[in-house]
């Protein structure tokens, strides 16, 4: 399905990460991916991971430094020379912003997890559209909270928020050249990040028994769905927050 195709992928910390299984659907595919992480302390974990996967590539990358950014869509250029997708699974917030009342955001903790969370697609769709010569797909990872109040989430809704309008106007910028840009609204997972959420266990357990499957979603399924995303099966396809949730967010109570 995505034989001779190219993408990078944000957001792999370890083999729990939901860009991990995005990237595993995708080679599984035929993909060749470009892997990035952000600080030393991961860089073992990432190339470990990419080692598994032909012809991979594994480039430091922290969003908040342009430079390094821009040297990984070079390098991605270098070796492969274009560019057909892009996973954005990354985000942030300082720990003392998830947790008590949202009205007591700092200044700095809002500036961080929107610069992170969400600015950094905007980021990320410009420098990888000259690369994508032929079109492209470009993913990213959200949640329920942007449009909910979910307790604890507090700042990271509100990013979510921005994310997921700015997936609506980078897809109106960005459709001339073929290049689709979507979200997936996946529900609560287990990961590293997730685990920064306050209460996080008792969430995943309230979606589990509300959710019309009646249990969690896996990294999996997310994976299945980006892999739809950005592959040629979803090319009228744009703009869009897919739910990858099990059901949960249909329900009224
Ligand atoms: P994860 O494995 O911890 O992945 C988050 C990634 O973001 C990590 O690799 C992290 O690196 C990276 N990151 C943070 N700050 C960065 C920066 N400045 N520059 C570059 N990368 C940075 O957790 P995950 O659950 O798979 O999260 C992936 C995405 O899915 C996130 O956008 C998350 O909000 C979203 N999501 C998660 C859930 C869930 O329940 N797990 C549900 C819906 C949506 P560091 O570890 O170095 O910070």
């Amino acid at each position: 399905m995505l034989e001779n195709k190219v993408g990078i992928i944000f957001g792999v910390a370890n083999k729990r990460s939901i860009a991990w299984a995005c990237a595993q659907a995708a080679a599984a595919n035929g993909a060749k991916m470009a892997f990035t992480y952000q600080g030393e302390r991961l860089k073992e974990n990432v190339e470990e991971l990419a080692g598994t996967l032909e012809d991979s590539l594994v480039i430091p990358c922290d969003v908040t430094d342009q430079a390094t950014v821009d040297a990984a869509f070079d390098a991605v250029a270098a070796k492969y020379g274009r560019l057909d997708f892009v996973i954005h699974s990354i985000a942030f917030a300082p720990k003392e912003a998830l947790e008590g009342e949202f009205v007591t955001t700092t200044r700095e903790a809002f500036r961080t997890a929107l610069e992170i969370s969400a600015f950094s697609l905007t980021q990320v769709a410009l420098a990888a559209s000259p690369l994508m010569t032929e079109g492209g797909s470009i993913v990213t990872m959200t949640y329920y909270g942007a449009e909910k109040v979910v307790p604890s989430y507090n700042v990271m809704g509100v990013a979510k928020a921005a994310l997921e309008a700015s997936t609506r106007y980078l897809a109106a910028d960005l459709g001339k050249n073929n290049i689709r840009v979507n979200a997936i609204s996946a529900g609560p997972i287990n990961t590293l990040s997730a685990r920064g959420v306050k209460n996080m266990g008792s969430l995943l357990g309230h979606v589990g028994e509300k959710a019309p499957l009646k249990r969690n979603v896996t990294q999996a399924e997310v994976g299945n769905t980006a892999l739809f995303l950005v592959s040629d099966l979803s090319s009228g396809i744009t703009g869009e927050t897919i739910y990858v949730d099990c059901g949960y967010n249909i329900m009224g109570i």
